[in-house]
């Protein structure tokens, strides 16, 4: 087999290094000097072969002022690589001075001693690939800003949402307050036309239903805008449970719905807001069921914890529906709930009652069977 033993001639090397791409140049003597270039480099400093012979500042005199005449010195002196990746460097480009960007190396070659005498310069233009990754970041930054931009409109907007129910809610509350006392005028003047005492009970019934409503929308506008303040004190739940089971059974006359209190159970909370989530619990339990179910409430305690659960036999919840029951007007969609009227806010506001008592909350349901709604709170240390 023949062997490739024989070593290139420094004029070989020579030609091997000026067919390369990449643009190369030899420089020589601490004047650096250029003793060759490839046409790629002459091109590069844009320039033509009379460059060769001359010192580098002067063949390329718009490099006076910039490093790399001195980086070059001190590569000859030190005899140490120096390397750049995406560098800026001012070239005369099209007849003018423009900034372009290389990805260079100067390399020392030495003597048989060590002692480097002159550097071997390779440099690739990387400018087109710089502009395209700045293109790149400043389009990325314009996104930024735009979806920034946009971050701050929809919370502008949530704010006026928010405004405007508020001011809704307490511009319905008068006259409703108004009508709730007029009722109670008619109710209290011993009445004795059955039909007109069952119409006016009847009245009463649908102003508390709207009143509930109309606290709920406020109460959402207040939690969004962070203005939400629990009044917190000391308190038996199972009192509150019972108050409120008592007050949904004038509602709800025919639900059966059961709840026998307890041990007491010593909770630091707020009153009215707990109460309006067990409201809540109890009235989807009767809501979502049929006419003559009967609803359970149960609290039990267990470790440092009161645990609440609403039972009911209706409709039930699919398992896809059930994790998002507690987002901000989520409401199932089937033909069984689409005549069941709502706003999907109850469950959103008893969570959020519920967190800020340090509290849980969650379902389970069977899909035609019936749901179990859930709630924890701690017991007052
Ligand atoms: P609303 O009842 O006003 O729509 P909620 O936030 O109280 O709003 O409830 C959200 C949704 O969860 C309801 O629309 C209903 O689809 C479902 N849901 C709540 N409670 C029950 C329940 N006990 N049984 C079946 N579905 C329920």
């Amino acid at each position: 087999m023949e062997s490739y033993s024989k070593v290139l001639s420094n004029d070989q090397l020579l030609e091997v290094l000026f067919l390369s791409k990449n643009a190369t140049a030899i420089y020589t003597s601490e004047h650096i000097v250029i003793e060759m270039a490839n046409d790629a480099m002459i091109d590069f400093w844009g320039k033509d072969r009379s460059v060769i012979g001359k010192p580098l500042e002067d063949a390329v005199p718009e490099l006076k002022g910039q490093p790399f005449i001195n980086m070059l010195k001190n590569v000859l002196l030190t005899g140490i690589t120096d390397k750049g990746d995406a560098i800026p460097a001012e070239t005369m480009r099209e007849g003018k001075l423009q900034t372009a960007y290389y990805t260079y190396e100067y390399r020392p070659i030495k003597d048989e001693s060590g002692i480097p005498y002159c550097i071997l310069h390779t440099a690739s233009d990387v400018t087109d690939m710089v502009k395209a990754k700045n293109a790149i970041k400043e389009t990325e930054l314009q996104r930024e800003a735009l979806d920034q931009e946009q971050i701050l409109i929809s919370i502008k907007e949530e704010q006026q949402k928010n405004d405007f129910i508020s001011m809704v809610s307490h511009e319905l509350k008068t006259p409703l307050t108004s009508i709730s006392a007029y009722v109670q005028l008619l109710q209290s003047r011993g009445l004795t036309d059955l039909f007109v005492v069952n119409t006016l009970a009847k009245v009463q019934k649908q102003i508390r239903k709207m009143s509930t409503l109309i606290s709920s929308f406020l109460n959402v506008s207040r939690l969004e805008s962070g203005k939400i303040q629990l009044n917190l004190s000391y308190f038996d739940l199972d009192k509150v449970i019972s108050d409120v089971v008592e007050d949904l059974g004038l509602i709800y006359p025919t639900n059966q719905i059961n709840f026998e209190a307890g041990d007491r159970k010593l909770i630091y909370a707020d009153q009215d807001k707990i109460g309006s989530v067990v409201s809540n619990l109890i009235s989807n339990a009767v809501k979502y069921s049929d006419q003559n179910s009967a609803v359970w409430v149960q609290s039990v305690i267990m470790g440092n914890e009161v645990y609440v659960s609403v039972t009911d036999h209706g409709i039930g919840i699919k398992t896809h529906d059930l994790e998002k029951l507690f987002d901000r007007f989520y409401r199932v969609e089937s033909l069984q709930t689409k005549t069941i009227s709502g706003f999907g806010i109850g469950l959103y506001l008893s969570a959020e009652i519920i967190n800020l008592h340090q509290g849980k909350i969650w379902a389970e349901s069977e899909y035609g069977t019936g749901s179990i709604f859930h709630f924890c709170i701690p017991l007052a240390s």
